[in-house]
């Protein structure tokens, strides 16, 4: 179980809340959903995402979407410097202008996922950096990708994602899918707390979880990476259906094939994608390039 903070009902004139629609009014602008753009109004999470960045003045942070730069303007107060990703024209201009006083934050108007994180930090991607992000929803799996797959990774990502979205990420053994091990196999992720949904302006229709993303200095298991997932990909092919079969239709092979590499790599044909550890998939992998080596 994981906790519950926030529930954004502060309503004084002072609130994140108050400030954000003031700000809103002031450049003549609405939340554009299209861009996932729900405002987080809770200082109690603002402040949990703050503490689990674990900041300090040698840090360099990436933020991606910086909305209204509340939660940059936090950021720049702890970390050295604070490199802020915003692809909304409008909210670009408007950081521009509002954070001019802050000389330790970049604003970059620009989709982030089409800058390389080792281009976004130039001379700064040797110190190793953190990802610090209240994320637009429609691009979480992208952009963890993004990062993690990147050759100048972060050290650590601290993100705001859909609830559902996190307890997937940090699933175990048992419920399982292609994104948890996308992740697990670069990092160590834990869910922070939970967080309802009226903590946000507008609020959306889902809640939502900080997730802490430590990432490992190697990946957890030595395979070729193309190889690895291509087998795990393979092996969710058919959520639900037991191993054999699934890796069967994804590999476009017959079962009979299959069948005696997973006897061969320990692993009971009847199991199903979910319940494999990533120790599992990687001693699959080898039996499946070793299949390979012996048919050439
Ligand atoms: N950081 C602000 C906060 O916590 O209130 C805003 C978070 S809001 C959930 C997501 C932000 O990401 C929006 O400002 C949106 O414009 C921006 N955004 C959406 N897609 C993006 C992309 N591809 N690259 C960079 N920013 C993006």
């Amino acid at each position: 179980m994981h906790g519950l903070i926030g529930f954004g009902m502060d309503k004084s004139p002072n609130s994140l809340l108050a400030q954000t629609k003031r700000r809103l009014r002031r450049f003549d602008l609405k939340a554009r959903k299209g861009l996932g753009q729900h405002f987080l109004v809770d200082r109690e999470v603002l402040g949990a995402i703050v503490a689990a960045a674990e900041l300090s003045p040698s840090d360099v942070v990436v933020e991606i979407g910086p909305g209204l730069g509340i939660l940059t303007g936090e950021l720049a107060q702890k970390a050295g410097r604070v490199i802020a990703v915003e692809l909304d024209d409008k909210l670009a201009a408007l950081l521009k202008q509002t954070l001019a006083s802050l000389d330790n934050v970049t604003i970059i108007n620009d989709d982030v996922l089409k800058i390389a994180p080792q281009d976004l930090l130039e001379k700064q991607a040797g110190l190793g950096y953190k990802v610090v992000a209240n994320l637009p929803y429609y691009i979480t799996s992208p952009v963890l990708r993004h990062f993690l797959e990147a050759s100048a990774k972060p050290r650590t990502m601290i993100v705001m994602v859909q609830k559902e979205v996190a307890e997937a990420i940090a699933a175990k053994p048992g419920d399982m899918s292609l994104l948890s091990i996308s992740v697990q196999y670069y990092a160590e992720p834990k869910i922070i707390s939970l967080v309802p949904a009226q903590c946000f302006y507008p609020a959306p229709k889902v809640d939502s979880a900080i997730v802490k993303i430590d990432v490992y200095p190697k990946p957890k298991v030595d395979v070729d990476e193309k190889g690895f997932f291509a087998v795990v990909r393979a092996g969710f092919a058919a959520p639900r259906k037991q191993l054999a079969n699934s890796l069967a239709q994804g590999l476009g092979k017959d079962k009979a094939e299959v069948l005696p590499l997973l006897k061969e790599a320990g692993i009971a044909p009847q199991r199903r994608a979910e319940t494999l550890t990533i120790e599992e998939w990687a001693g699959l992998w080898r039996v499946f390039e070793g299949g390979k080596d012996a048919d050439r």
